[in-house]
């Protein structure tokens, strides 16, 4: 129900494996209590004809936070993943409070009414780093050095709150709402504040020990790029918007006056019109992006790699430039394979926030229980009211 518009009970049927009775009985609950609907009906010629059915959208909201965009973005979602409200947060300079998420959150919710936030279930977090068992996260980008970030916000809302990590949450969102879409073996690349790369491999999110860290691979050994993590030649270095703002400034430093504040998109835009030094900054990139694909291309073997970060807007100029590059690098035996740009654009944290929470609510039996339980409590208060 949740990746198709509308079904069918033989549909349901087909691809649960339940015996009609059991299915009868889950639905008529669910249709009490307001989080299916029953949406109109199949024409047919023998019989009575079949309902289509779908999930309500508004049964339940998410808060969902994406801590990997910059700025940090905020929204309100449906059952469904659909943004209602939103919020943006400016960029925190270096370490970063949970008192700014706590105020995000109650600056998204601002417009929402006493029924709406009655109906909030669980707030949905990506962040950047690394955690531990304990939910302790260390995060170059965001300052963070075992800070027990789990914990903090786990005390900071009344609601249940899930924390995932953002390559995670990007490649999910791709798989269950975007380009990605029942592709089994499919790579998310995000290509900005930072460099991610995430994995689904026979159809499972592919994860190490702790954490697999694409963006911290030794791209040029001997590279002076000096990386955040400490070493240097790292993909990150050289590929972030950060690294190719810094290594234009560098090369243009003295050369031209340049307005303040440039950012990666105007390093782009400088390198489509022929900027000499922009483009050699941007060819750089993009060869040390091909690489690094081409390995996980030797690893993995997707068909699909998705990119997101910069390249969406950019998609025409940089797209034939990484092709090129990792063409160079990959091996007859792996492939066909494609290159394409997430549609999902920057909302792509805030989806993929969204779909982490919808799934996790269906494994959680009291927050089942809380979706189902406050409709029925709706529908009796109207009965007696009736
Ligand atoms: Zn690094």
């Amino acid at each position: 129900m949740y990746r198709q518009p509308t079904i069918t009970r033989g549909e349901i049927l087909k691809a649960t494996g339940l015996n009609p009775a059991s299915l009868s009985h889950c639905l008529q609950n669910l249709i009490a209590a307001g989080v299916v609907l029953r949406v109109g009906e199949i024409e047919s010629r023998t019989g009575r004809p079949p309902d289509l059915l779908r999930l309500n959208p508004d049964a339940a909201y998410f808060v969902v936070v994406d801590l990997e965009a910059s700025p940090i973005r905020f929204a309100v979602t449906n059952l469904l993943g659909d943004i209602r409200y939103r919020w943006e947060e400016g960029d925190p300079a270096d370490a970063m409070d949970v008192a700014l998420i706590a105020k995000g959150v109650e600056m998204v919710c601002g417009p929402m009414s006493r029924r709406e936030l009655d109906a909030i279930l669980a707030i949905s977090i990506c962040r950047p780093g690394i955690a531990d068992a304990e939910g302790r996260v260390t995060s170059v980008n965001m300052g963070w050095r075992q800070f027990p970030f789990e914990k903090k916000v786990a005390a900071a809302f009344d609601r249940p709150v899930f924390v995932e990590n953002g390559g995670r949450a990007y490649v999910l969102a791709e798989y269950w709402l975007g380009r990605a879409r029942g592709i089994d073996h499919c790579v998310y690349v995000e290509v900005g504040k930072g460099v991610g790369g995430a994995i689904i491999s026979h159809g499972t999110f592919f994860q190490g020990r702790k954490q697999a860290e694409f963006g911290h691979i030794t791209i040029e050994p001997d590279a002076p790029d000096l990386c955040k993590c400490g070493k240097r030649g790292c993909l990150e270095a050289i590929a972030s918007s950060g690294s190719i703002v810094r290594q234009y400034l560098e090369m243009v430093r003295g050369s031209q006056r340049l307005p303040g504040g440039i950012n990666a998109s105007e390093v782009i835009d400088r390198a489509q019109r022929d900027d000499p030094q922009a483009l050699a900054v941007i060819n750089r990139a993009m060869r040390a992006l091909g690489l690094g694909l081409s390995y996980l291309m030797a690893i993995f073997d997707p068909e699909l790699f998705v990119l997101g970060g910069y390249f969406v807007g950019a998609e025409d100029f940089l797209l034939p430039r990484l092709q090129a590059e990792l063409a160079k690098y990959v091996r007859e035996w792996n492939g066909p394979y494609e290159l394409a740009v997430s549609r999902l654009g920057l909302d792509i944290g805030l989806k993929g926030a969204a779909a982490l929470a919808f799934h996790r609510t269906l494994a959680d039996e009291t927050l089942l229980r809380t979706l189902c339980q406050k409709r029925v409590w709706k529908s009796e208060t109207r009965k007696k009211a009736g």
